[in-house]
């Protein structure tokens, strides 16, 4: 709470004339309130490290008397007589009454701030003079009924406990007045100058449709004395919510309530009296009306009685508040939150970039069966000559046997069974030749790649009116045997069939120029548990070890006019049916080929990734 002041109205100071600030508070009570702890606390925050503050205690209300306050001023006036204070600050009602009556005698001529000072009380007394000043408060009994009844709002009573003090009293006759506006909403009840062990035993008792209200006491109903802090702190520990009006409560076990801060009165009383420290004439002071009082609430004791959250303002005081995971590990929150965002940051780049690849990938295979499409066509030139000449040999007959029919007919004689047997050749023939002709087809096809069952012995099988021509052209005794049983695949059998074309055909080129005797390449078909395998061995001259680990890469040749791709499209072929393929040989004694993939179980379990 600021205030304004008129910088026209400064006088000459005793800082200016060199002199050190003196600053005496007198509390009303004794040194250990905890009300003046924190008075003290906020007075000195404020005041400049270098003024010098007096603290003196009226003990009330534990000392009381006309002849101890005699005693008192007389005390303070030899105490301070040759060290007078440049301000005065009263906190309390019984200091401000005190220094008001005594000031004249005790410190003529020195202004006065008052503090923790309630405004009730400062208009029952006649006009403060002119230097005298402060900010009234408020010690809000209703407001801190009100909190409770709107924070228990099953509560059916209200218990009110106060003492036996001549201060307890007065609070009493405030509290009887002020309770008058509550009676409709609930039914109130006194606890006044009982014993503590009695108002303890009757908190024990009480249900859950009732709340305490109490500013604490001074002395009990059989003359105990305590601080309203202690009686509070003792009454906390009863069968219902506890409330009271002063924030020196806080932490005693009570709920909270509407409640003035004692260290704010304190920094204020200071901010003032640094003003009149440096000259500030009190009435050039732009002071505040009211220091208005601030809900307050102890989290812990929120929780222990299940009050809901929301019905608490939003600029109320949170004491003992756990703080939350995220305050308490604010730090590591924030650092987790980073590694989380960087980690699905990188699974979110990993997925795109799995994305981009397989279709990558996808490319790549697609170009691959281009290529092998390509290859295909390659060979198939290559195989033109013996497929012409095969094509050729069944035509001559046809035609042969058509001539020999003709003469047949000429002759006039009934030979139908020659001739129905001559027919039978021709069928034969025709057959032979457009078997050739339709693997050719298949072989040329540009077709989209399948992903069917098949049996690799009739794949095989197909392949025969192909190569056996090229092999015969070579002088190569050809021999392909198919498995004793089926051996499923499931996938494309042209490629499949492709592959078996460039191990042939390779095979056929290793056993070139050798005595007939090793002209021989052997294709078979095996079949394990598991497995399918494709075996195609030649009697040539074999591979040399070094080459052995690059036969299957791209452009390896060692032939004059060799491409080098016919091993690699056949590797491509194998594995995307999900097989693989592997040579063995020793040099000058022929090489084996063997293409295997795992045996199709059902139609759909196989096929190309
Ligand atoms: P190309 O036949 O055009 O050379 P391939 O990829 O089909 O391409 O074969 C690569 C190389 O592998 C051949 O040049 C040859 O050295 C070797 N090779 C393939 N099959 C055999 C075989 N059956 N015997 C010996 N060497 C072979």
């Amino acid at each position: 709470m600021g205030f304004v002041v008129a910088c026209c109205f400064l006088l000459v100071s005793p800082a200016l004339a060199g002199e050190t600030q003196h600053v005496l508070v007198l509390y009303s009570n004794h040194r250990l309130l905890p009300a003046n702890l924190e008075f003290e606390a906020g007075l000195r925050e404020t005041l400049a490290d270098s003024t010098e503050l007096s603290a003196e205690f009226l003990n009330y209300p534990r000392f009381d008397g006309a002849s101890y306050i005699r005693a008192l001023a007389l005390f303070l006036n030899e105490k301070y007589a040759r060290r007078p204070p440049g301000v005065l600050v009263a906190a309390g009602e019984e200091s401000l009454d005190f220094l008001l009556r005594h000031r004249a005698e005790l410190f003529p001529r020195i202004p006065m701030v008052h503090g923790a000072v309630a405004r009730s009380f400062l208009s029952s007394l006649p006009p403060l003079p002119a230097d005298v000043v402060g900010v009234p408060i408020e010690y809000d009994f209703p407001g801190t009924i009100d909190l409770a009844l709107r924070w228990h709002p099953r509560a059916r009573r209200l218990v009110v406990v106060t003492g036996s003090s001549a201060q307890d009293h007065a609070w009493e006759a405030k509290l009887r007045g002020e309770i008058l506006q509550f009676q409709g909403r609930v039914t109130v009840e006194f606890l006044v100058g009982l014993p503590t062990d009695a108002i303890l035993k009757r908190l024990s008792e009480l249900g859950s449709d009732a709340v305490v209200f109490t500013p604490g006491y001074f002395e009990d109903g059989v003359g105990r004395q305590f601080s309203p802090r202690e009686a509070a702190r003792l009454m906390a520990a009863a069968a219902a919510p506890v409330y009271g009006p002063f924030d020196t409560f806080m932490g005693t076990g009570i709920v909270g309530g509407s409640m003035p801060n004692f260290a704010a009165m304190g920094r204020q009383a200071g901010e003032i009296a640094n003003a009149l420290l440096a000259g500030v004439t009190p009435t050039a002071l732009r002071l505040p009306e009211i220091m208005l009082p601030t809900a307050n609430f102890d989290w812990r004791q929120v929780r222990r009685w299940d009050i809901d959250a929301n019905a608490i303002p939003g600029d109320a005081i949170a004491w003992f508040k756990e703080p939350t995971f995220l305050e308490a590990h604010r730090n590591e929150a924030i650092m987790a939150a980073a590694v989380f965002l960087l980690q699905a940051g990188l699974i979110a780049w990993l997925l795109v970039e799995r994305r981009r690849r397989r279709l990558a990938n996808l490319a790549v295979q697609q170009q691959r069966f281009e290529l092998a499409h390509a290859a295909r066509l390659a060979v198939a030139g290559e195989l033109t000559g013996a497929i012409a000449h095969e094509i050729n040999q069944p035509l001559g007959a046809i035609l042969s046997n058509a001539d020999t029919a003709d003469l047949l007919l000429t002759s006039g004689v009934d030979r139908r069974d020659e001739l129905r047997a001559i027919l039978a050749d021709i069928r034969r023939d025709d057959l032979r030749a457009s078997a050739v002709i339709q693997r050719l087809r298949a072989l040329l096809a540009k077709h989209a790649v399948e992903r069917q069952p098949f049996d690799l012995n009739g794949a095989v099988r197909e392949m025969e009116p192909v190569l056996q021509p090229e092999a015969r052209r070579r002088g190569v005794a050809l021999e392909v045997r198919p498995a004793a049983t089926a051996a499923p695949l499931v996938g494309d059998r042209v490629q499949i069939q492709q592959v078996l074309l460039n191990l042939v055909l390779n095979a056929l080129d290793a056993v070139n120029g050798l005595p007939e005797a090793r002209r021989t390449v052997a294709v078979s078909v095996e079949r394990d548990a598991d497995r399918v395998i494709l075996v195609v061995r030649d009697c040539g001259h074999g591979i040399a070890p070094e080459h052995l680990p690059k036969l299957f890469d791209s452009f390896f040749s060692t032939k004059r006019r060799g491409m080098g791709l016919g091993l690699s499209i056949a590797r491509t072929l194998v594995e995307v049916h999900g097989g693989r393929i592997r040579a063995e040989s020793r040099l000058g004694e022929g090489a084996v080929f063997q293409a295997e993939w795992p045996v199709a179980g059902d139609a759909g379990s196989l096929g190309p990734a």
